[in-house]
Order: structure tokens, then C-alpha cells, then sequence
């Protein structure tokens, strides 16, 4: 039986598809063996990302019915500006449309050419906001030690930053960002001795930190489970205090907004807000709606209420935790400690037999797929290895990793068994799996569009 239980009831369902295997077989073919390319149709368990993918409350579907569609100043915002400036303590508060507009905007009014931008770990949209700024991207997360998990393996690599800072460059760097929870690095979470550590390097040099808080709530769960001297803090109390060490954030409210669309930027500097909000007017809309509906930011409202509560956030990381405990139980290598959003497996310890510039990990994504209609994220060569130059094999990525992404609210404890059940066939096989290769691609996002061939 899982060690959990969900903190809801269902009230409105969905079917979901079953495919038979010839279809699957058939879907997978066709969309060039790229599992961007299936339409969910052909998916029983989507587990690709957890991004605008979450089930909504009965009190969000209620608060869409009063949405204020009024162009300018509608309550809608109102409500919205009230809970976000309530959970973050930032006066000014701006929505745009999603998270990689809240980043263009606020760190192309921050960044220029030749400067720097440091982080725990640049989200991917982050370092495409950073360089079209004509800026360089810079991650320093801490080390990872082999074999030993780190409860923070989100946080920022401080001694380093502190070299880089009085160091030659210097001078160039404009900003530190802190990812939260450090979504690039299996979701682990940042603690708050390393955001106030983050804070007094800035304050000696100037510089301002932002969060990118689009898993603010989840990061300040883990802070209250693992954090000496926040087990009796509320998640709302710790995020309040992330917050209170930032100058700013942007965040993707299609993570922890618990809605399907939506982003926001939130500051104390009214004048950098102000210039902000110029770029949300001329790419986004008019700036008490961003780009959003004004029953979206009423549903996301809502969304960031709940997803503060006590009991979703410990349903969240007890489920996640669960799941990541019965697929080791499965033999699938499970990286440690599991965060919140995913659980993350080592295809390249499981399928040490395919080279990496034969994509191992999306082998392994593929026959999930093949064998039960499960469709998971390949985050291996595919996603991080670069093309030699010499038009030779790939240069494989640091690890062959396959994530098992978990929509917010949307699967039961039986849908994950079934995901476990799934993943044990594929291990099973795992000898006489073979690899693919790239017939046709794109450039640095080749995975969402690449084809493929089996080898
Ligand atoms: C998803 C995400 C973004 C980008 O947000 P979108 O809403 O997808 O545009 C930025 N940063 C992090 C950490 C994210 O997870």
C-alpha cells in the first residue's frame, strides 16, 4: 500500500487513452522515435513534464466564473497583486504570460552586453533570456559528491562565487540568480543559509538577487523537512523568508501557480518595475494582465493559496518520495535524495551497453513508451550532449538521465504503480535494447523537434 494519501477528492475526471501495442508502436514511428512528436492521444500516463499540466481545485474552476475581463485595473488583478505581494512581501507585481517572459523582460533591463549572470543553475529559457541580452551565463551549483546525497543540491557554489566576484570579471557580473528548486539539477532545493549567504555577497558588491521562484512552494517545503531550525515553520513562513533575501523574482506560474498558463515578475524597485512594465506593455499587454485572461490570474490566485497549504505540500513530497522508493525497489538506478516535481533515473547505468552518441536514455524513454504507453522527458544526449564539430559521434552529456515528471494533482497512487509496473519491463529487457540515431535535426533545441532511427 503507498505510504501516502491524497489530500482530495475527485470531482471531475478525464479518460485517459489506451493505446494498443500495434498503436503505440505505429505513434512512435511515426513522430520519428521523438516523444514530442506522439500526440497525447496516443499517451496512457504523461509524465513528460510538470509544466501547465496540473488539475485545478473546485475553488480555482469557481474563481474563473468571477474573472474581470476589464482591459485596465480589472479585480482580477487586484486579487491577484494582493496574494503575491501577501507571499513574497515585492510591492510590485507584474504578470506576463509565462516564466520565459517574466526572465526576458526583467533581465534584459538588467543585463548588457559583456555582462555576466550568475546562478545555482541557469534554467534553459534563463540562459536563451541571458544571452539574447548579449550577457554570458554563468552556474555555479555546488559540487555533487559521488555516492553521498546532499540535501541542498540546489544550492549555489558561494566560495566560487565569491573567487568570481573579486576576480578578473568581476566587475561584470549584474546580477546572481538563484533557481528554486533547482529545476537543471534534478529538482533539489536551495536552503535558506545559502540564499542569505547569496545575499551578503551581493550586498558587498552591489548587485542585486533574484529568484527564479516558479517552485517557490515545493523549495520551501524541502527548507521545513530538511532544514535545522524550520520544522515548525510553516511553508508559507519559510517562502515569506526566501523572499525577504531577494531583491526580486520572476517566476513560470505553470509550475507551482497550479494553473495551466501564467507568469509574473515581483520587485521592491519601483523604477526597475517601471521599465519592466514598458516591455510587458509593448510584448505581453497592457500590465494588469500580461498576456493572461483575467479569470487566469483569479484561477492562479487561487492556485498560489493552495499551494502553500501544509497538507498538498507533504502529499507532494511523500507521493514523489514514494514513487522514486518503488521504482529503486524496481532495480531502476534512482538519483538521491528525490525532490518534489520528478524523480530522475540513470539510463546509462541500466543500458551501459548503448554509447551515448546512441542515446541510452532515449532508449530507455522509447520502451516505456512500447511497453505501456508511459511517455517520460529524456535528459541525456540527446537534451545536453553537443555535436562535434567535426561532424564525428556526439559529445555525450555528463549523465544519460530519464525523468519521470508528476503533473500536479492529476495521477493517483494506482496510476504510479502502474507507471512502476511498466518500468520493471523495461529493466527487465534492458540487455536487448538497442539505440538510435539522429537522422534529422535542428539546432540547440534539437530534442522537441529531432528525428530518429533505430540503430
Ligand atoms: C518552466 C521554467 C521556466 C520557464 O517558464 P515557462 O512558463 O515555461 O516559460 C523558467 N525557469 C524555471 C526554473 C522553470 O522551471
Amino acid at each position: 500500500m503507498p505510504s501516502f494519501m491524497e489530500p482530495f477528492r475527485i470531482k471531475a475526471v478525464e479518460p485517459i487513452p489506451f493505446p494498443t501495442e500495434e498503436e503505440r508502436r505505429d505513434a512512435l514511428a511515426a513522430a520519428g522515435y521523438n516523444l514530442f512528436r506522439v500526440p497525447a492521444r496516443r499517451i496512457t500516463i504523461d509524465l513528460l513534464t510538470d509544466s501547465g499540466t496540473a488539475a485545478m481545485s473546485a475553488a480555482q474552476w469557481a474563481a474563473l466564473m468571477a474573472g474581470d475581463e476589464s482591459y485596465a485595473g480589472a479585480r482580477s488583478f487586484e486579487r491577484f497583486e494582493a496574494i503575491v505581494r501577501e507571499l513574497t512581501g515585492f510591492s510590485e507585481v507584474l504578470p506576463v504570460h509565462q516564466g520565459r517572459a517574466g526572465e526576458r523582460i526583467l533581465l534584459g533591463n538588467v543585463l548588457g552586453l559583456g555582462d555576466i549572470s550568475v546562478s545555482n543553475t541557469h534554467f534553459d529559457s534563463t540562459r536563451a533570456s541571458v544571452e539574447a541580452a548579449g550577457a554570458e551565463a554563468v552556474d555555479l551549483p555546488v559540487p555533487a559528491y559521488e555516492g553521498m546525497p546532499n540535501p541542498f543540491g540546489g544550492d549555489l557554489d558561494l566560495g566560487a562565487l565569491a573567487e568570481l566576484l573579486t576576480g578578473r570579471s568581476g566587475r561584470r557580473i549584474r546580477c546572481v540568480v538563484l533557481t528554486v528548486t533547482n529545476n537543471a539539477n534534478g529538482g533539489q532545493p536551495v536552503s535558506l543559509l545559502n540564499i542569505a549567504g547569496a545575499r551578503k555577497l551581493c550586498d558587498q558588491h552591489g548587485i542585486p538577487l533574484f529568484l527564479d521562484a516558479s517552485r517557490f512552494a515545493e523549495n520551501a517545503y524541502l527548507i521545513t523537512e530538511r532544514e535545522a531550525g524550520y520544522a515548525d515553520s510553516t511553508p508559507r513562513e519559510v517562502a515569506r523568508a526566501m523572499f525577504d533575501l531577494a531583491d526580486g523574482c520572476w517566476a513560470s506560474l505553470k509550475k507551482d501557480g497550479m494553473a495551466n498558463i501564467g507568469g509574473l515578475i515581483a520587485l521592491r524597485d519601483r523604477e526597475l518595475a517601471d521599465r519592466c512594465a514598458e516591455q510587458v506593455i509593448a510584448t505581453e499587454g497592457f500590465p494588469t494582465y500580461g498576456g493572461l485572461a483575467g479569470r487566469d490570474l483569479d484561477a492562479l490566485a487561487q492556485g498560489l493559496l493552495e499551494v502553500t497549504e501544509p497538507d498538498y505540500l507533504r502529499y507532494r513530497a511523500e507521493s514523489t518520495r514514494w514513487f522514486g522508493e518503488q521504482l529503486s525497489l524496481a532495480g531502476l538506478p534512482v538519483l538521491q535524495p528525490t525532490g518534489c516535481h520528478a524523480v530522475y533515473v540513470d539510463a546509462g547505468l541500466l543500458l551501459d551497453h548503448i554509447p551515448p552518441h546512441e542515446l541510452p536514455a532515449t532508449a530507455f524513454a522509447n520502451e516505456l513508451y512500447l511497453a505501456g504507453g508511459v511517455r517520460v522527458c529524456e535528459l541525456g544526449t540527446l537534451v545536453f550532449g553537443k555535436r562535434a564539430p567535426d561532424g564525428g559521434p556526439d559529445i555525450p552529456a555528463p549523465r544519460e538521465l530519464v525523468r519521470f515528471a508528476l503533473p500536479r494533482r492529476v495521477y493517483t497512487a494506482s496510476h504510479l504503480e502502474y507507471v512502476v509496473d511498466v518500468a520493471e519491463e523495461v529493466r527487465s529487457k534492458a540487455a536487448q535494447l538497442r539505440g538510435y540515431r539522429i537522422e534529422r535535426q535542428g539546432g540547440a533545441l534539437r530534442q522537441f523537434t529531432a528525428m530518429l532511427r533505430p540503430v
